[in-house]
């Protein structure tokens, strides 16, 4: 797998870790384009940032 590039923090710009992956299966029934193949649903990745506590939710990129 390839390595997980840092995300920056949109509240105060430090770096977040990688928190976790969740597949969505509400989001691939509302947007079909989405979906993941081998899962059946839209791949979340969750980043939260050590300084202020945000959590960031993004599709995944692999
Ligand atoms: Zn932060």
């Amino acid at each position: 797998m390839a390595q997980r590039e840092k995300l920056k923090c949109p509240g105060c710009g430090g770096e977040m870790n990688f928190h976790a992956e969740k597949v969505d299966y509400s989001k691939a029934l509302a947007d079909p384009q989405s979906m993941d193949a081998e899962f059946g649903g839209a791949l979340e990745e969750f980043h939260t940032c050590p300084r202020c506590k945000l959590t960031v939710e993004r599709p995944a990129t692999d």
